[in-house]
């Protein structure tokens, strides 16, 4: 497959959709209870929801959403903490689009624009050190955000910066690792996961190695997906491949994309810039154990959080939202009290409703819902409507 027509094939898709069903029928334990897959990665869900791949599987295969969307997962503190050094008088504070919008305890970046700060979205951290070039007597803060994807680009930023000397560029840090959060969603009892699709993008940086503890330690099968259509149906047919014939391995779909061994290069990058932090805090998922990452103390005069002080302050998230349970899987997000009523991407209560790849944006723009159905499942894809659980 080639040209990306060929991974939107119908007559594919429904060839796959059928030998998932003939698979399915093989597994004992969907007799019993809906199998769980998590699709580690928020583009995935996006995926789903928009080319409506659960509405072409059998009742009994079942997507987790999991809690690979960066911006779903930041915490109301850090959103806090951006809004502070954004509210100084010398900080021009950057960041990509999609952060703009998730809510702190008190207000949004975009609200904090509009409030006088200077917020300017960017498409790359170079972006933000060429907008340190020509602002002098400015400070320049890029917020770091996102998984292994993102993370080498920052560092070689951060790289660049040193080199040319620059004094007015620092980095808040917000990257998060994705091996311990796939860890603390096993250890935790509330879930009964089946098996995984593992995340493309970071992968693509991290190789397919680092998850055979998924396999090895925890007995549940894993594969390394791609984004179109038919790179999710057949990683789903992957997945339950294994469960029929009894095996757990690490599979790699996205061959294509996602070498063995990862990337070198991105890997060193990484490497030489960050060290793990004792723990990160996640929003839903409490703190996790070496979840993110910090700047090394060979770059610290690139560290906003040493440049600046920020207040660092531990938000609890409003008692209507139940972001974590969506995120842990416990709850579909329309069975959220507030989803499509307090909480809608236009007024997002919860950080899930903010990005495309939030698993309740994707319900709310993609989804219908059939109340009562089998699992409460989507039934159709469709144009945005709003949906009153
Ligand atoms: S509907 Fe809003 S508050 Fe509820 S889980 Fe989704 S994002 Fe969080």
């Amino acid at each position: 497959m080639k040209y990306v027509d060929e991974f939107r094939d119908p007559e594919k898709a429904r060839t796959l959709a059928k030998e998932i069903r003939d698979l399915v029928g093989r597994i004992e334990r969907a007799r019993r209870r809906p199998l769980q897959i998590m699709e580690v990665c928020g583009g995935h869900t996006h995926s789903i929801f928009r080319y409506g791949i659960q509405q072409m599987l059998p009742d009994e295969v079942e997507f987790v959403h999991g809690p690979g969307c960066p911006v779903c997962v930041l915490p109301m503190g850090r959103v806090d903490d951006c809004v502070a050094l954004a509210e100084r008088p010398e900080v021009i504070f950057t960041t990509f689009g999609d952060a703009m919008r998730v809510p702190g305890s008190k207000k949004s970046l975009l609200q904090a624009k509009a409030d006088g700060a200077d917020v300017r979205m960017v498409y790359s951290p170079l972006d933000a050190l060429k907008l340190a070039r020509e602002n002098p007597g400015r400070e320049v803060v890029f917020f770091g955000l996102g998984f292994e994807t993102t993370m080498p680009s920052t560092a070689m930023t951060v790289l660049q910066a040193k080199a040319e000397g620059l004094r007015n560029f620092s980095l808040f840090c917000n990257h998060i690792t994705i091996i311990p959060t796939i860890k603390a969603i096993l250890d935790s009892p509330d879930m009964h996961l089946d098996g995984f699709l593992g995340p493309g993008h970071v992968s693509m940086v991290i190789g397919t190695r680092p998850y055979q503890f998924i396999a090895r330690h925890y007995g549940k099968p894993i594969t390394i997906a791609g984004f179109e259509p038919l790179d999710v149906l057949q990683a789903v047919w992957m997945v339950l491949r294994q469960i029929a014939e009894g095996r757990c391995e690490v599979e790699n779909q996205y061959g294509r994309v996602v070498p063995e061994e990862g990337n070198a290069q991105a890997l060193a990058a990484i490497h030489e810039v960050f060290e793990l932090r004792e723990f990160f805090e996640w929003r839903g998922l409490g703190s996790i154990d070496h979840s993110g990452v910090r700047i090394r103390d060979a770059y610290a005069e690139f560290d906003a959080e040493r440049k600046f002080s920020v207040p660092n302050v531990r938000i609890a998230d409003p008692k209507s939202c139940q972001c974590g349970e969506v995120l842990k899987g416990v709850i579909k997000p329309h069975e959220c009290k507030v989803f499509g009523t307090a909480c809608t991407p236009e007024t997002p209560l919860g950080a899930l409703m903010v990005s495309s790849e939030g698993a309740c944006a994707a319900y709310y723009s993609y989804g219908r819902i059939e109340l009562g159905s089998k699992h409460g499942r989507l039934q159709h894809g469709g144009p945005q409507r709003r949906i009153n659980p």
